[in-house]
């Protein structure tokens, strides 16, 4: 169990329902869930008189919100840290059909509809070319996915090549050979993630899988570079990660059967290391945090009890038949709430890339001088 400290923050944990669709409604489906603008959600036992349940978050959103509220109230905020230096994180968990997929990415060719990703994109350029001229910026985009416990490039050109993990002392854990692309604005970083679509797509099609089987993450690393009062350049560098998580249903509603159970069993490793590291971080009793049992996990490790600002967007449907689903979700989102992050700002990290190449250009200016 974590402490409480001053620089500590929680989670962020914000739900969204999205509405009844056009099948459920012609299937008679009802709506069991009620959601005040107060961060609190009511979701009814279908068929019983029993009160409804209800539940609290940092923020509670419905069927009348627009992508556009979404980002604004879950993820604006982070993407300015991000510009600053924190590290930061936004999820979407839930039950597969929920609309993490549409807040997360959104519908591309709609500029209404587009969601959290795409217009982080915006904000990232737009602090870019509001900060102070001196400032240098470089900006670099990656995109992976894990599927069946293993880890996968989306920008690389063999989509069979497993990624392994592994960890640095100072800067944590990382992908070894994960492709990255240098991007200088908005079109050339939603090229990158049409690319990692595209190899996403394929690799389905190719291993007969389904997008809600796999986790998802896009990263997004800014590094700036500033004149300190020393004179020197001082380099700060914020990663912003966004995850697409599989779906959180449990199996015995796939009706996965022989190879189909065992895949499932290794893809709800993931996901059930991840409802295991939130339940020991907030268990009074716990010792262990299982953060090396899962790919997801460890990649995650910083964004969960370390330093990263961290959101959590619960996905739940409103309708009857999804009650238990919704309130598997809701309990672990509450969870959730009490893991403790503490945020730090990352100052002049050894691998930053802007460094390497300032160097370059002072042994090229200092080449030049001595002609
Ligand atoms: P998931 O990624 O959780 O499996 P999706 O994002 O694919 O779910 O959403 C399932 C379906 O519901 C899609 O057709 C999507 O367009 C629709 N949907 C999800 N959320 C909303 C919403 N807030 N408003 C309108 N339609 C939505
Ligand atoms: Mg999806």
């Amino acid at each position: 169990m974590q402490k409480k400290s001053k620089e500590s923050e929680s989670v962020k944990v914000c739900i969204r329902c999205r509405p009844l669709s056009t099948g459920e409604m012609n299937a008679g489906h009802t709506v069991v869930v009620e959601i005040k603008n107060t961060g609190e959600i009511f979701v009814k036992r279908p068929f019983t008189d029993e009160p409804p349940k209800q539940f609290t978050f940092d923020a509670a959103f419905d069927w009348n919100n627009s992508q556009q509220q979404i980002y604004e109230n879950t993820s604006a905020q982070i993407i300015s840290n991000v510009l600053e230096g924190y590290n930061g994180t936004i999820f979407a968990y839930g039950q597969t059909g929920t609309g993490k997929t549409h807040t997360m990415a959104g519908v591309e060719d709609d500029h209404k509809q587009r969601g959290i990703i795409p217009r982080a994109f915006e904000d990232v350029f737009k602090g870019v070319q509001s900060d102070s001229v001196k400032t240098q910026f470089l900006i670099r985009a990656s995109y992976l996915e894990i599927y069946n416990e293993e880890c996968r490039d989306l920008l690389s050109k063999n989509p069979k090549k497993k990624l392994d993990l592994h960890e640095k002392p100072d800067s944590g854990v990382y992908v070894k050979d994960l492709s990255y692309f240098a991007v200088k604005d908005v079109s050339e970083i939603r090229e990158v993630m049409n690319i990692g679509q595209k190899n996403r797509s394929v690799r389905e099609t190719m291993m007969n899988a389904a997008s809600s089987r796999s986790h998802s993450l896009f990263t997004i690393t800014v590094e700036r570079s500033e004149i300190g009062a020393d004179g020197k350049p001082h380099i700060r560098v914020g990663k912003l990660n966004m995850v697409d998580l599989a779906g959180s249903e449990r199996l015995s509603k796939t009706g996965a059967v022989g190879d189909g159970a065992k895949e499932a069993a290794k893809i709800n490793l993931s996901l059930s290391t991840l409802c295991h590291v939130i339940s020991a971080l907030t268990d009074p009793k716990a010792t262990y945090i299982p953060y090396r049992e899962s790919k997801l996990t460890r990649l995650l490790q910083d964004s969960l009890g370390g330093n990263t600002k961290t959101v959590m967007i619960a996905n739940v449907g409103p309708a009857d038949y999804n009650y238990d689903e919704t309130l598997n979700t809701l309990r672990y989102a509450s969870r959730a709430k009490n893991i403790q992050n503490k945020p730090r700002i990352n100052e002049d990290p050894k691998d930053a890339l802007l460094r390497e190449y300032q160097d370059e250009v002072q042994k090229l200016r200092q080449q030049l001088a001595a002609i």
